[in-house]
């Protein structure tokens, strides 16, 4: 049995196809950007990810979608909020797994769990970029950085400026004003991680960090802001495996246990 989950995000989609509920056969990240029309492009790639597949949509029992896209996605079975899928997702991929770390590029979210999988709470940033993949992308636009090349920059730096502002406006000022004085590129960004790891930890402190802590979310793939998380924490934290998909992983689980309802 074949089913299909999907997460449409604030920048991209992630759609995944499970076989038997089990066995991830295909994943794939496509950038949908902002706006409407990410739920439309998801559609159109979900079609064509599935014929790469030699699959069509006949062939999948049940898709659930989760993500901020989500209710305009017309041809999932169900909707089902982001919480539920990461959390479902990391689940199934680190069991052991009590605090969880969501960053993505809009929102960031900290969950803590018990040992049955199950949400005990969670808190999200609250209506502003720091803390989410949207400033790390802002900064390294400014910075001339490519994402992927993100935790090599920091692994370079020898002597992390303190950025002090959170706002992103402010906090991109401050960075052209650093540039300016002639500070390193990694020195830079090292700060940049260390002044988002600050704000992330904010909602860490509230859920109340139990080990593990599993990081996932697109900016799980930065080790820059793995290692300021660490430090910052003093504790070790994993990185979910497929950590952008997480989210689609959950989503492709719970659209398995619908279709095994109707059996
Ligand atoms: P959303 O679901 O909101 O689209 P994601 O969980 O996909 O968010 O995360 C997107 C963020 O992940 C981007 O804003 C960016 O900061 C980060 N990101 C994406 N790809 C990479 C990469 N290869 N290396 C480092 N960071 C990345």
């Amino acid at each position: 049995m074949y089913t299909m989950g999907v997460d449409i995000g604030s920048t991209s989609s992630k759609i995944i196809i499970l076989e038997d509920g089990i066995k991830i056969i295909g994943n794939i990240v496509v950038q949908s950007g902002t706006g409407t029309s990410g739920p439309t492009i998801a559609t159109a790639k979900a079609k064509s990810f599935l014929s790469n597949n030699n699959l069509t949509l006949d062939d999948i029992s049940k898709i659930v979608v989760t993500g901020y896209g989500r209710f305009s996605f017309d041809i999932a079975d169900k909707q089902i909020s982001e919480i539920t899928c990461h959390t479902k997702g990391i689940n199934f991929l680190v069991p052991e797994a009590r605090t969880i770390l969501d960053i993505g590029g809009q929102d960031t979210k900290a969950i803590s769990v018990n040992d049955k999988g199950q949400v005990l709470q969670f808190f999200m940033n609250d209506k502003c970029a720091a803390g989410t993949g949207r400033f790390l992308e802002v900064m390294a636009k400014i910075l001339e950085i490519p994402l992927e090349k993100m935790g090599e920059y920091d692994r370079l730096s020898t002597n992390p400026v303190a950025i002090s502002s959170t706002c992103t406006v402010f906090a991109e000022s401050e960075v052209i004003s650093q540039l300016s004085k002639g500070i390193s590129k990694e020195n830079i960004l090292a700060g940049v991680h260390n002044s988002t790891a600050n704000k992330v930890c904010g909602l860490l402190y509230r859920t109340g960090i139990k080990e593990k802590i599993v990081l996932c979310g697109g900016v799980a793939q930065n080790q820059g802001v793995v290692r300021a998380l660490q430090e910052e924490l003093k504790k070790e934290i994993t990185i979910a495996p497929h950590p952008q998909m997480t989210g689609a992983i959950g989503a492709a689980l719970f659209a398995y246990e619908e279709a095994n309802k109707n059996l």
